[in-house]
Parts: C-alpha cells; sequence; structure tokens
C-alpha cells in the first residue's frame, strides 16, 4: 500500500507551546488517562499552568470558578463522592442528584416515580469580553467537562473544523469516555475503571466570530447520559425528569425562540415524524452550546455566521480502539461526523442559522485522504499495480467500521 499523505499539521489550543506535529495539544490530550485528564484540569484550575488560561481570562474570580466546576465534575466521574451518593438501592450515578422524599419501599413503589431527583449547580458562564454572561444550571459529567473546556480562552482566528474544532470535540468525547459511563468494547474501556450507563451518543461544538475579531467562542455540550435509564427500577421517570431539566435550560434561557412553553414532548418533529428517532426537546448535545451561542437576531447580531459539528461516540467504542487522533476524511473520526437530528434543524431554522455550516460534510473536502481515490483511467495502464494494492485496504476497512 503506498503511504498515505501527511496529515495536517494542527492548529495550537490552549496556549500550548510544544514544536512538532506529534506532541500537538490534540494529539497528545488524546491519548490521556484519567489520572492525565484530572491532573491537567486541576493544574489549570490552580494557575499551575502558565500558558492556559489566556491573560484576559486570568483573574482570581474565573480561577476559582474554574476550581468549582473542576470539582463538581470530579465529584461526578467514577469513584467520585456525587458518584457515589446518595445510592439508593446501590444505585450510583454520574449525574448530580437527591433522593425523592416521595419514593416508597422498592417493593411497593410504583414504576412510574423515579427514587431521585435531579439537582444542580449554578454555574455563571463568564469566559470572556462578549460571551453571555448568564447563570446556567449544571449537573451532568458530561457537560461539566464541556464547560470546563469551553472557559479556557477563545479559538485562534484561523480555527476551522479540521484543524480545531473536529479534533477538540474528539478530544471531549474522549475525556468523558475516560472519566464515566461504560463502553460496550472493553478493550476501548481500558485504562479507566467502567462507570455508569452508556457515554452519550453525542457530543457537539458550536462556535462563532468574537466581535472584536480575534478568534472564536466555542461551546461543547453532550447529548442526554450519566446513568443506565434503561435499567434503572423506575427508569422511564428518571429520564424523563433529566430531560425535562435539559428542556428547561433551553426555554428558559435561549437568548431567541428556539422552544416555546407547552413544546416538550409534543412539537418535536423526531417524535412526531414516522421514522423519527422519538428524542424530545433538549436530548440533544446542542442543548448548552445553542443556549450559548445562539442570539437575537437583529441587524448587528446574525447566527448566519454560527457553524457546529456534531460528533457521535462510534469512533470511541470500537472492538480495536482508536489510540490516535486521526484527522483524514476516511478515518473514523471523520466518519463519526453527523448531521444536526431534525429537532436540531428546526431550532436552526427558527433562529436563521446556516444550516450549511452544520453540515455533516462540511469542509471534509479540506481534510486528507489516507486511502486517495485510484488514479484515473490513463494512468491505470502505466501503474496498475499500485491501483490494486491500494484497493484492498480500503475494503479491509469498511469491514472494520461497519463490524461495531
Ligand atoms: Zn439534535
Amino acid at each position: 500500500m503506498a503511504n498515505p499523505p501527511p496529515e495536517p499539521d494542527l492548529l495550537r489550543p490552549y496556549g500550548d507551546p510544544e514544536k512538532g506535529v506529534a506532541n500537538n495539544w490534540f494529539r497528545v490530550k488524546f491519548r490521556f488517562t484519567r489520572e492525565d485528564i484530572l491532573k491537567w484540569m486541576k493544574d489549570v484550575a490552580s494557575k499551575n499552568n502558565p500558558n492556559c488560561p489566556p491573560e484576559e481570562l486570568r483573574t482570581d474570580d474565573h480561577f476559582k470558578f474554574l476550581l468549582e466546576v473542576y470539582d463538581q465534575l470530579e465529584s461526578l466521574a467514577t469513584g467520585g463522592e456525587n458518584y457515589e451518593k446518595p445510592a439508593l438501592n446501590k444505585h450510583k450515578c454520574h449525574i448530580y442528584r437527591e433522593l425523592n422524599p416521595g419514593y416508597g419501599p422498592k417493593q411497593t413503589q410504583s414504576k412510574l416515580v423515579s427514587d431521585y431527583l435531579v439537582k444542580s449547580w449554578t454555574n455563571n458562564y463568564d469566559s470572556g469580553p462578549d460571551v453571555r454572561n448568564i447563570n446556567l444550571n449544571y449537573w451532568c459529567i458530561y457537560d461539566l467537562i464541556g464547560l470546563f473546556l469551553s472557559l479556557l480562552g477563545s479559538a485562534p482566528p484561523a480555527a476551522d473544523r479540521n484543524n480545531y474544532f473536529l479534533p477538540l470535540t474528539a478530544v471531549y468525547a474522549r475525556w468523558c469516555s475516560r472519566l464515566a459511563g461504560k463502553l460496550k468494547n472493553k478493550a476501548s474501556q481500558a485504562p479507566s475503571d467502567p462507570g455508569v450507563g452508556p457515554i452519550p451518543m453525542m457530543f457537539q461544538c458550536t462556535w462563532r466570530d468574537r466581535k472584536d475579531g480575534k478568534g472564536k467562542w466555542f461551546f461543547l455540550g453532550a447529548s442526554l447520559g450519566g446513568d443506565q435509564f434503561a435499567d434503572n427500577p423506575s427508569g422511564a421517570d428518571w429520564q424523563m425528569k433529566v430531560q425535562m431539566e435539559r428542556f428547561r435550560i433551553l426555554r428558559e434561557h435561549q437568548q431567541t425562540v428556539m422552544v416555546r412553553d407547552g413544546d416538550f414532548n409534543s412539537t418535536e418533529p423526531e417524535k412526531n415524524l414516522p421514522d423519527g428517532t422519538g428524542n424530545l426537546w433538549g436530548n440533544c448535545a446542542e442543548t448548552y452550546p445553542f443556549v450559548q451561542c445562539m442570539d437575537a437576531f437583529d441587524v448587528i447580531n446574525s447566527n448566519q455566521n454560527v457553524q457546529g459539528l456534531a460528533l457521535s461516540k462510534l469512533f470511541i467504542d470500537q472492538k480495536k480502539p482508536v489510540t490516535d487522533y486521526s484527522g483524514y476524511a476516511d478515518d473514523l473520526i471523520w466518519k463519526s461526523v453527523r448531521p444536526p437530528c431534525r429537532n436540531c434543524g428546526d431550532i436552526l431554522r427558527r433562529v436563521q442559522a446556516n444550516q450549511d455550516l452544520f453540515a455533516q460534510a462540511f469542509e471534509m473536502d479540506r481534510a486528507p485522504l489516507r486511502n486517495p481515490p485510484a488514479p484515473p483511467q490513463d494512468a491505470e495502464v502505466e501503474e496498475g499495480f499500485v491501483i490494486r494494492d491500494m484497493k484492498e485496504p480500503l475494503i479491509q476497512e469498511m469491514v472494520e467500521v461497519t463490524s461495531n
């Protein structure tokens, strides 16, 4: 097989001073273990990282806030204090919770009543000059990890899907799987201990230009997760409670109309279309990012330039683990990018965003191919043997991808 073309160097986030493709922050951090991740975050929050966050965010208040968010997410990681407790009927999970006083003895309790109520931390999203500074409730580890990574400064002006936001979202998803949840494939789980419930189906990044032209603000979030809802003795009700809280984030904090009172469990295209997924408003990974990013649309503030990408967990949970970040368009990470679902498509229309900038294949043509297409017919006469060599690994790779 011919050697693949070199992968392009990625931009350097979070003040990364390292040189060389292999030492790039995204590539190194993709391989981090649970201990590495927690140490890096703790160092950042404790002023021990001289490059991160950047100067404009190195205030005592911001470090205090980062430390709070760190403590919250660490307490919900597998083995953490709020992961372990309260645990009714030995049921632990990655959602901040309290016991439901209305929940009776297990033997007589109706399955329609949940053993837990969602408890939450109110986090003020203060991360830069023109970032919306609002209070949002957080209770799930996956969204808290996204929040932490979104509070460490903006992306450089040249950041795009390939050189920044796809690797960022991939690292975010990877870190989530290292700190919480359980993977189907044991080989991908190692070296972390399994937590409870599958990791979120989807991870999302939404970004927009800074108003001062000095880069791009970005916001990360994950779809509903944090528990094994299906096997929970009061599963349906607990999942619905968490889902309703996510809807409340959308409805109460939106800057421009995305959803209305009474929409929940009623107007979702994914619920009402015959081939829909059944997903409700607020289920999606876009929930927190859209609340932060989608502005009231007027002459000055436009959502037309807002961009985003959703990445499925496909590449995380593999029989043969994906150990390194790869930016090739025909590798599994790029193949895990997904278009917005129809609920999110509806929201994008309502806020007058440009859906093309969220499309599955947007900027895919800028990524190199590991296996470039065979040369045109006239070249085949001269170099037939090369073409045969290149086709076989392609077929083999397709089998690996679809067999999960
Ligand atoms: Zn969606």
